[in-house]
């Protein structure tokens, strides 16, 4: 961890740092409070501080604070884009939907992913750099302040693979979750994976009570292999052993994502064998008709093949949802809206350099 890096510390050790600068202990909780609870963007604000304190602090324990560079809002749904900017500037994307029960935040994990499912905006450039904690709870934060409204779910589901950033993404389950903070249920908390088998295993260690999200995507391994490269590495029995391993610990419900995409994944046949993979599990499964992005050839299921996929699922006793398309008119697949700033920023400084 970086030692000033004050949103990302656990109160244990703002309480150490507080020992380390010679201040009274309380100074923690005061501190951790205006950090999480009252979500402060600068030392300014931490009024019950002494003026030496918030001096100190601010020469050398920065605030991780996202400034937005720009927001889109769809006139459909309300749904809200945010491209930020990291302190190192770097860009990431995190979504806010609003539904019925609550507001939902989408955060990034990572600038940029590694794991090169076919289909995917976020992965084409690779990854950059991991998050930090504090990166990924700002995105709330910000998205919090910035809407004046009350942030209540947290998918972990934007850029990035979050099983591949397990410690950041660990210390910022705890921060969220954590009563001096938001203290957002942990069951209101979901984490998507492409499939990292060994991350998957000690995640149910964590006794943590959020949903896992597995990105299934196919019925078999042949067809898995063609739309994403982390399947070569573990096949879909280590997978699903290690979902079932994940359920026998936490008994909390797994969501299998699966992504529709047009005649190579989406005929009954594969409807009927995926059923039979995880048949018994307690599980759900989430179809979401393949979003297309204009480096791939890849095309949505029509409507009707993901309507006859969802009841040939169904007539084998899975549940089923087909994910609502939120704030379609705006940059829509995951990463879209990070890529297309990052290239409008290359084209600019090409036409600079360029002669
Ligand atoms: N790396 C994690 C989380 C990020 S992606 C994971 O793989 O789960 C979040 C979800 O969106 C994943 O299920 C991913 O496969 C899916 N996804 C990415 N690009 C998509 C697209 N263009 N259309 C539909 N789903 C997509």
């Amino acid at each position: 961890m970086n030692t000033r890096d004050i949103k990302s510390m656990e109160i244990e050790e703002l309480k150490e740092l507080m020992a380390d600068l010679g201040e009274k202990p309380f100074r923690a909780a005061q501190i951790y409070e205006w950090l999480h609870k009252r979500l402060a963007e600068d030392y300014e604000e931490m009024t019950n501080l002494s003026k030496s304190l918030r001096q100190k602090l601010k020469e050398n324990y920065p605030i991780v604070s996202l400034k937005p560079l720009e927001i889109q809002t769809s006139k459909i749904d309300g749904t809200q884009k945010y491209l930020f900017c990291l302190p190192d500037g770097n860009v990431i994307e995190s979504v806010l939907m609003k539904y019925e029960h609550g507001n939902s935040v989408c955060i990034s994990s990572q600038a940029g992913c590694r794991m090169g499912c076919r289909f995917c905006a976020s992965t084409i450039g690779g990854l950059t750099r991991s998050l930090l904690p504090s990166e990924m709870l700002d995105q709330v934060y910000s998205i919090q302040n910035l809407s004046k409204e009350r942030v209540s779910n947290v998918v972990v589901m934007g850029t990035g693979e979050p099983l591949d950033n397990y410690e950041n993404l660990l210390r910022f389950i705890q921060i969220l979750t954590g009563e001096g903070g938001l203290h957002i249920s942990q069951r209101n908390v979901t984490v998507s994976t492409c499939g990292l088998v060994p991350e998957i295993r000690k995640l149910a260690r964590e006794k943590l009570q959020i949903t896992l999200a597995i990105s299934l995507h196919a019925p078999n391994d042949e067809k898995r292999r063609e739309l994403m490269p982390i399947a070569r590495k573990y096949q879909m029995e280590e997978l699903l052993d290690a979902c079932r391993e994940y359920l026998q610990i936490t008994h909390r419900r797994i969501t299998f994502e699966y992504s529709l995409v047009k005649g190579v994944n989406d005929s009954p046949e594969d409807a009927k064998e995926l059923a039979g993979q995880i048949k018994g599990m307690n599980c759900h499964v989430n179809l979401i008709p393949v979003n297309p992005i204009k480096e791939r050839s890849f095309v949505k299921s029509a409507k009707e093949a993901v309507e006859k996929f969802k009841i040939k699922l169904e007539k084998y006793g899975i549940n089923v949802t087909i994910r609502r398309e939120m704030g379609s008119d705006i940059d829509g697949a995951c990463g879209q809206l990070r890529k297309r700033f990052i290239e409008k920023e290359r084209s600019e400084n090409e036409g600079i350099f360029g002669y």
